[in-house]
């Protein structure tokens, strides 16, 4: 039988994540909605509070370590195969994704250390790597002006010289772009060798050449910092390219691409997790309103209200569920680019579904700012776009499940 409940350690973690998302953001979220580009100095007070739990060995907040392969649980003798559950650093870091963004996802995304670029460095940094850039705070930049989807159009150039690369080109759209203290930045070290020439590298925000050169005005997350990064001859050390420097044209995008089997799922957890936020108070605006929620009773025979909710939380439990099965395969090895992008295709329609459901329902109160309903509607919009369109995520899944390349299916 399956059992869906969640094992004793990660609902305490889960538990010390949600905290988070009651006592820290959700009382300052409609402060730094209203003040864009602000830095919000409460989260300075979670860097140690971060440094503590990962010193303990307990995982993170915002789930950054997520990649990070875990020590496999069932296996005494060492080996490398999965024996049993090993519901490690991906679950855990997805729970915590979720409890926070319950609380705010513009300001989880700006929780100082936890940047989508350090799940990056977790996920293919070497031991060396991880002892140099364990500890900074990692936003990543692959968006450029010429593109956003595909990312296989890279034309930031990286380019070996004697001891360090050379990075030239434009970023755009790079979440903590200004706040963060490295970028792991994606580049060609070969244009003519198409996407296997694609690297990653982390690139420390104070390096000589890499400026930031404007912050972005958006519809939602206002907390999170969105920046525009210029590189013009930043050198780096050359030890600080990520995974192999060796352009292997079999293997292909798979290095990098690699990463997106673990943030998909934490993206789509950010979803789930908002969704939640925006069931909770509707739910208690439809009760307030004398409409009586039952699951005993039919849908049909229920007040419309009623019965639209009991669907949007059906549909929530969907996304819920799908995010799970992503994170669970990748902290047992199995390989998950068909489900993360499932999870983050349901979840990330799911979000705007609900939270815009919601404040459809809570009628006037959701449409103003006496509730965060509507605020809940703007943020999660970017979570059915950044790391991969809803769009982009049905073309993945189609082409796994039609057994089709993206020659062939465009
Ligand atoms: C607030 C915010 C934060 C971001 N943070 C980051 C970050 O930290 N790092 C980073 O690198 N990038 C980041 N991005 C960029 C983001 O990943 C891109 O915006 C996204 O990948 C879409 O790219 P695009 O905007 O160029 O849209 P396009 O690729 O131009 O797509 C436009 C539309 O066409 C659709 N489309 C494109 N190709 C196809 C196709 N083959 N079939 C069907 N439909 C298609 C898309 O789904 C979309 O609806 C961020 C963006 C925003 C808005």
């Amino acid at each position: 039988m399956i059992n869906l409940e969640l094992p004793k350690k990660l609902r305490a973690s889960a538990n010390q994540a949600h905290q988070v998302g009651a006592q820290i953001f959700r009382p300052i979220s409609r402060k730094y909605d209203l003040a864009e580009h602000e830095y919000p100095v409460e989260l300075d007070t979670m860097s140690a509070m971060i440094e503590g739990l990962s010193d303990s060995g307990t995982q993170n907040i915002s789930g950054a370590a997520g990649g990070r392969k875990v020590k496999n649980e069932g296996a005494e003798d060492g080996s490398a195969e999965p024996r049993g559950n090993a519901n490690g650093g991906n679950m855990s870091a997805l729970l915590n994704a979720l409890e926070t963004c319950w609380g705010d996802v513009g300001l989880m995304l700006s929780i100082p250390y936890q940047g989508l670029g350090n799940a990056a460095i977790a996920a293919v940094a070497t031991d060396d790597q991880l002892q140099r850039f364990g500890k900074v705070w990692a936003a990543m930049a692959i968006t450029e002006p010429s593109f956003g989807s595909d990312s296989a159009a890279v034309t930031t150039t990286a380019v070996l010289d004697g001891d360090e690369w050379v990075l030239n080109g434009t970023k755009i759209f790079v979440t903590a772009g200004s706040r963060a203290t490295h970028i792991v930045v994606w580049a060609t070290v070969d244009k003519t060798k198409g996407r296997a020439a694609i690297k990653s590298f982390v690139v420390p925000r104070d390096a000589k050449g890499l400026t930031v050169s404007r912050l972005e005005h958006k519809l939602g997350i206002k907390a999170s910092d969105t920046a525009e990064l210029r590189l013009e001859d930043c050198r780096i050390p050359a030890d600080n390219i990520l995974g192999s420097p060796e352009v292997n044209v079999e293997k292909g995008f798979a290095g990098v691409m690699q990463t997106f089997d673990n943030t998909r799922p934490l993206v789509a957890a950010m979803a789930v997790g908002v969704g939640r936020a925006a069931l909770e108070e509707l739910r208690g605006i439809l009760e307030e309103a004398g409409v009586e929620i039952s699951y005993d009773v039919p849908p049909n025979n229920q007040h419309a209200a009623a019965a639209e909710f009991l669907r949007l939380e059906a549909d929530w439990e969907a996304a819920y569920l799908l995010s799970l099965r992503a994170a669970w395969m990748a902290d047992n090895k199995k390989p998950n680019s068909l489900e993360a992008s499932m999870s983050k295709a349901k979840a990330g329609r799911m979000g705007t579904d609900v939270t815009l459901k919601a404040v459809e329902l809570g009628g006037s109160l959701g449409y103003s700012q006496r509730t965060l309903l509507e605020k809940w509607g703007r943020d999660s919009k970017i979570l059915d776009i950044f790391e991969g369109t809803q769009q982009i995520q049905q073309l993945i899944v189609a082409r796994r499940v039609l057994g089709l390349t993206s020659t062939e299916l465009k």
